[in-house]
């Protein structure tokens, strides 16, 4: 490709609204324009980048056995009433009408609509297992879109569900799939790491994430220094919220509610007085506060609402006079019950809570009667929520550490939920109808284009791994007016295209110095510039990952970059 006939808008200067390396240098090297909050374009660099992620993930799905498909973004909300999610999944869920004012969905997530067809299809024993994977635009309202293509609006992702008559069967395709994401993002070049994880709104059981590590990433993972032991602690999301609360420039001291009584004086008259309250804690949300209090038992809400508020002597019984009052939201969670383990179910809850406030997809959150198993789930990974750094791992071999991760992917054993509620069966070897059993696998096909930006850069710009690189050759004819470097470039150009190589020529009238600087930051491995020494057929070589530049003939050039 010539860089004339392309378009790579590069940029000088630091976008100011760029908060991380990959946002800002895949907008400084032109990959990547914004287009609306959440939604991008990804320009022709960028096309050719998330083609090869594209392509290495379909030869590894197609390698697990896993077929092609592509279903309809707009999904008929019928489906998802079926399924309890049109209401369940809360506003990431983007809505529309038609013209005759049906309802539809933009597909966040393809369970509804692959359950229906399969529903339709599968019929009998003897057609399982099968397992079917699309590549497409998804669209998730996020409550707060940031980092670029990290956190988008509209995004690509690769979902694949597989079917299956029996538990064993959904394991092996299950272990093939986390294989597969192994293969996938080694081949990306990513420093991974795949690690047992909390299965959220999607409901099932077995599950887990590939996360990327990095100082960025918004989950954070614990993991032992001496065994493949790693899981994420969800908790992190309410440590993020917090602690964005207590940032100077919106710090909770700072605001007052209606009645002059800061939020923070009433959170801690509330941990000291109110013994029956087990936690308290107020969250800034996008300027919103929150005020959840998790209660003992039963009885104890409304009283202790009272306590709290008795120095302005005001008789409240009902949320809504409260949240009035203190300008505020204000949830309780309770009766919390099994005493000996109640902190950790608080904290869960709390955890429920913040995710339905924040806009994070909770299915059936109970504001009150919350029981474990119901409401959230229990089981061994609770107790790493309270899991501190040098801890003894829980599987017995060394010491918790902490690292931050990016989730590219992640696999669930879903079990029936989804073929229990669309009533997709199959019949059995006796001709009884059972309950399909299905798993479903995700990766975010844009998030992991950012991630390996994030992991590869420097202060010039991006730096990307061959696999991944829109190109594998910048050619750089330094004076597109002297015609023997002109030539020379032209017949290189002609040449390293014969022997199948991916080469951007960059043919614009431009100063030297803008050339080099366009080109550390978009980053390709192998940069060869065509300069005075042209007439003697002397070619300048330099690998982007290094900082070392060395001439070659231009006889030598092939065998230099191979
Ligand atoms: P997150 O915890 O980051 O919100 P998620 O758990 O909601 O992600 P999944 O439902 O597991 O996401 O979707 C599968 C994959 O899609 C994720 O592992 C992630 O890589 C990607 N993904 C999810 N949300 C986004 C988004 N807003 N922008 C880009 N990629 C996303
Ligand atoms: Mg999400
Ligand atoms: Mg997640
Ligand atoms: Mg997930």
């Amino acid at each position: 490709m010539r860089q004339s006939m392309t378009l790579i808008p590069t940029l000088r200067e630091v976008p100011a609204d760029a908060e991380v390396k990959s946002h800002q240098l895949l907008l400084r090297a032109g990959f990547i324009r914004q287009t609306a909050s959440g939604v991008y374009t990804y320009m022709p660099l960028a096309k050719r980048a998330l083609d090869k992620i594209e392509k290495i993930i379909r030869e590894e799905m197609e390698k697990a056995g896993a077929a092609e498909i592509l279903m309809p973004t707009l999904q008929p909300a019928e489906l998802w009433q079926e399924s309890g999610r049109w209401d369940g999944y809360g506003a990431e869920l983007m809505r529309m009408e038609d013209r005759h004012g049906r309802e539809f969905a933009l597909g966040p997530t393809h369970e509804e609509v692959i359950t229906a067809i399969v529903k339709d299809e599968l019929k009998s024993y003897k057609r399982l297992p099968l397992t079917l994977y699309q590549i497409q635009t998804k669209f998730r309202d996020e409550k707060r879109p940031r980092f670029g293509l990290l956190r988008g609006r509209e995004f690509i992702m690769k979902d694949a569900y597989s079917f299956h008559a029996n538990q064993e069967s959904l394991d092996l395709v299950y272990d093939k799939i986390y294989e597969a994401y192994n293969n996938i993002f080694s081949r990306c070049g990513l420093d991974f790491r795949a690690v047992l994880a909390d299965s959220g709104a999607i409901g099932g059981k077995d599950t887990q994430e590939f996360m990327v590590l990095s100082e960025i990433g918004e989950d954070t993972i614990a993991y032992s220094d001496s065994s493949p032991y790693a899981a994420n602690i969800e908790m992190a999301e309410v440590k993020r919220t917090y602690e964005r609360s207590t940032e100077p420039e919106r710090s909770l001291t700072k605001i007052e509610t209606p009645n002059q009584k800061t939020i923070e004086d009433i959170s801690s008259f509330l941990e000291v007085k109110s013994e029956d309250c087990i936690k308290s804690l107020v969250f800034n949300v996008d300027g919103e506060f929150v005020l959840i209090l998790v209660r003992g038992d039963h009885e104890i809400n409304d009283i202790k609402v009272k306590n709290i508020l008795q120095a302005e002597s005001v008789e409240l019984a009902e949320h809504a006079d409260i949240e009035k009052l203190l300008g505020c939201s204000v949830g309780s969670i309770g009766p919390v019950q099994l005493p000996s383990e109640i902190k950790i179910y608080a904290d869960l809850a709390i955890q429920s809570m913040v995710n339905a406030v924040c806009g994070a997809n909770e299915e059936g959150y109970h504001f009150t009667g919350v029981q474990p198993e119901r409401d959230f789930k229990v089981d061994q990974y609770a107790d790493l929520r309270f899991i501190k750094e040098g801890d003894p791992s829980p599987d017995g071999n060394g010491t918790i550490h902490f690292a931050r991760g990016i989730e590219v992917g992640h696999i669930f054993k879903l079990g029936t939920k989804y073929s229990d509620a669309l009533e997709a069966k199959y019949l059995d070897e006796n001709g009884k109808a059972q309950s399909i059993i299905m798993g479903c696998y995700g990766i975010g096909v844009s998030r992991t284009f950012s991630a390996i930006a994030e992991q590869y850069n420097d202060e010039h710009g991006l730096k990307w791994p061959k696999n991944i690189a829109p190109y594998q050759v910048h050619l750089i004819p330094i004076n597109m007016k002297n015609e023997e470097q002109k030539d020379l470039a032209e017949s290189l150009y002609q040449e390293l295209l014969q022997q199948g190589y991916e080469v951007l020529m960059d043919d614009r009238i431009e100063r030297p110095g803008v050339k080099f600087k366009d080109a550390d930051l978009i980053g390709l491995p192998i940069r060869v510039t065509i300069g005075k020494k042209a007439a003697d057929g002397i070619l300048e070589v330099k690998l982007r990952n290094s900082s070392e530049t060395f001439e070659i003939h231009k006889a030598e050039l092939l065998a230099t970059i191979a």
